[in-house]
């Protein structure tokens, strides 16, 4: 078997396999190899059932007690069971699993390993794994499983022999790091750290695998970022634009003024466009410190002067999002420019329509998603490309663009708050720009870290800013099981809240498995004030603006990277009310506690940043992913920022030194699978 063998050869996958693991990106061995466990179980010693609370994966042990029972419709069927032990009873259920009334008939002691959760009931174990009889959960204990991010019909169980096959099938023998880097960095062998990272037999090889696989990402990363530098400098710039007077005296028009950091950005990139070598910038500001309006400056300065500037935003619902602010601040201030909106969710009529119009060069302004550099969009004279939130991915992207026309300026826009030393290696093919200055209208978020025992209260505190006119978001816990999982609580979650609440209050709920249209709808909804409460999973993180919404709680927020916790805090404070956000947490851990306290504390992104850099150990096995900053397969900037720091080190000894190292690893195919 070699890397390039299709998943087809390997043992027990047939075609409908084949397709499901399609789904997942994985095609050939080596994509198995590179599909990185999402977590770990942890096979822990049994602990008494008195100690289960909320939130806990745990596992006990006890007696099967009374009858197992099947109840629920026949789309979803609830198994319920009841398991003792000597400190007290724990309820069990599991989804579309009614078999197990007959495979746990025969009662006696079972082992369970799953997460504790709160209903209305009560706590209860749900969906756990089954152990039974017990003792088959001698062999586990104290082992690391890998849990693998899945799809509806592959099981953790499926993935994990697939990847087993593919580890003994093919020859990992090769090295793919020179020695000397290797043995300077302390790193473990190519063949030790693709094992240890699926199968490691503790938590030290866990590491040590774990290690040398980031920096070799990371490594990888640095060096094409560089030659993309070396490509970028030199770039002559071929759309001159200089600034329209149209665009200082809409800036007065405003409703608002523009704060100073706004104001030096602006001219920042406007020296920029107009000077002889092409932009590639980053304006990083914290959330709502209002990036958007001086990307809206750079597009209409651009198309005023004749020439096409596109916006592209990572999901549809942003990408509506700014399409209607900019086409509604256009209409309001009356500049005459065409603004287009092009997502892949579009019929292929309204498409051609966009095509047809930004082809012709009567679209000046087109908003959009990855379709704007998909396949049959041509531009007359694209001069301009903001992205937002994608952080590299404009840069690279510029070739694609390039390549039908002219060699346009990019903007790249980040609200990601990454400390000074990080950034310049990140970032080192941009200039940056720092919008460091919040608008002076804003009344700071009040924050909270509360128990679930505060959730009562929270409802009613709501309640209050709804007959106010405000409205709320709830996030709800992550279920990293699976996505089916997922979906269950916040329509769960939705349902029981909207029992809590007055009629009049509509309570409306978003993943990410539903369709574009409806989430576009209930965005459009809650933007309009029809919905009040919108309970979402983490999908509502970047970038909405909803200025009304003026109560944030998390729930499980101990589940999150602080990085994350404060983009989605960024969600309110928008506008000129009193914004809250309350942090939910069950856990009673004094980390937890310490960690939240950070950002019950500042709202400032660059602080939190920074402490939580200073309170992070070694990667920890539940990997929360502390920025979700640039898709890295493992790494993660915050987290991993001493071996960042030391791959970069690497990066500049091997320019120096090893040329030939060089050129193999710009042959790989790394950058684009890093930054989309
Ligand atoms: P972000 O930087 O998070 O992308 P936005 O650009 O979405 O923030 O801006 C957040 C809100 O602040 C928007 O509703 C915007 O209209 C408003 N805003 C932007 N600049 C100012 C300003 N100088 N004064 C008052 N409000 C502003
Ligand atoms: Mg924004």
């Amino acid at each position: 078997m070699i890397e390039q063998s299709r998943i087809r050869e390997l043992k027990g996958i047939g075609e409908k396999s084949e397709k499901l693991f399609g789904k997942l990106g994985i095609y050939t061995a080596g994509d198995l190899l590179r599909y990185y466990p999402r977590g770990y179980n942890v096979y822990e010693e049994a602990a008494p059932i008195s100690e289960a609370e909320e939130g806990k994966v745990m596992t006990v042990t006890g007696m099967l007690y009374g009858r197992v029972q099947v109840s629920g419709s026949r789309r979803m069927q609830v198994t319920t069971a009841y398991v003792k032990d000597m400190t007290g009873t724990l309820r069990i259920i599991w989804f579309n699993m009614p078999f197990l009334r007959n495979t746990l008939a025969g009662g006696g002691l079972i082992t369970l390993r799953g997460r504790v959760m709160s209903r209305k009931s009560g706590i209860l174990m749900e969906h756990p794994e089954i152990f039974y009889p017990s003792e088959k959960y001698e062999e586990k204990l104290h082992t690391l499983q890998p849990v693998y991010g899945l799809t509806s019909g592959l099981s953790n169980n499926a993935v994990s022999k697939a990847v087993k096959q593919a580890l003994d099938g093919l020859d990992l023998s090769k090295e793919t790091l020179p020695s000397e880097v290797r043995l300077k960095y302390g790193l473990a062998e190519y063949n030790y750290a693709v094992r240890g990272i699926h199968f490691p037999e503790d938590k030290e090889v866990y590491y040590h695998a774990r290690e040398r696989l980031v920096f070799e990402e990371f490594l990888q990363f640095i060096l094409s970022l560089r030659s993309l530098k070396e490509k970028n400098v030199r770039i002559a710039n071929e759309y001159v634009i200089r600034k329209n007077d149209r665009v200082d005296e809409f800036i007065k028009e405003l409703p608002f003024r523009l704060t100073r950091a706004q104001t030096r950005v602006w001219q920042e990139i406007a020296d920029n466009m107009a000077s002889d070598t092409v932009m590639s910038r980053l304006v990083q500001g914290d959330v709502g410190s209002g990036k958007t309006i001086v990307a809206v400056l750079a597009l209409m300065n651009t198309a005023l002067n004749g020439y096409q500037a596109a916006m592209m935003a990572p999901t549809e619902v942003l990408a509506r999002q700014h399409y209607e602010s900019v086409a509604g601040l256009f209409e309001k201030y009356e500049i005459p420019v065409k603004v287009v909106l092009l997502t892949g969710s579009m019929t292929a009529k309204e498409k051609r329509k966009a095509y047809d119009r930004i082809e012709c060069g009567l679209a000046k302004v087109i908003i959009g998603t990855h379709a704007l550099i998909q396949g049959a969009v041509v531009y007359d004279n694209l001069a301009l490309v903001v992205t937002d939130e994608q952080h590299r991915f404009g840069v690279k992207q510029r070739e694609a663009f390039a390549e039908k026309g002219g060699v346009p300026h990019v903007l790249v826009m980040s609200a990601t708050p990454i400390p000074r030393t990080l950034a310049i290696i990140l970032y080192g093919d941009l200039d940056i720009s720092v919008i460091d200055e919040l608008p002076a209208n804003r009344l700071p978020i009040k924050n909270c870290v509360v128990d679930t025992g505060y959730r009562r209260t929270a409802y009613t505190f709501m309640k209050r800013q709804i007959a106010e006119g405000r409205q709320c978001y709830i996030i709800c816990p992550m279920v990293e099981e699976s996505e089916h999982l997922e979906v269950e609580n916040v329509t769960d979650y939705a349902r029981a809240l909207e029992e809590e609440m007055e009629d009049r209050v509509q309570v409306a709920f978003l993943h990410g498995k539903m369709r574009q249209a409806e989430k576009d709808d209930i965005m459009e909804r809650f933007g309009r004030n029809e919905i009040q409460i919108l309970v979402s999973t983490t999908v509502i993180e970047v970038g909405i603006d909803v200025p009304n919404a003026t109560v944030m709680m998390i729930e499980n927020s101990e589940r999150f990277g602080l990085a994350q916790l404060h983009q989605l805090r960024g969600r309110v404070g928008r506008g000129k009310y009193q914004s809250y956000c309350i942090f939910m947490s069950s856990s009673k851990s004094k980390e937890t506690k310490e960690r939240l306290e950070i950002l019950n504390k500042t709202n400032d992104g660059f602080k939190i940043a920074s402490e939580d850099l200073r309170l992070r150990g070694p990667g920890d096995l539940f990997g929360i992913r502390q920025s979700g900053l640039m898709d890295f397969r493992l790494g993660d900037v915050y987290q991993d920022a001493g071996i960042l720091k030391a791959a970069n080190e690497a990066a500049d000894w091997l320019l120096k030194n090893e040329n030939e190292y060089i050129q193999k690893m710009s042959e790989y195919e790394t950058i684009s699978s890093v930054i989309i």
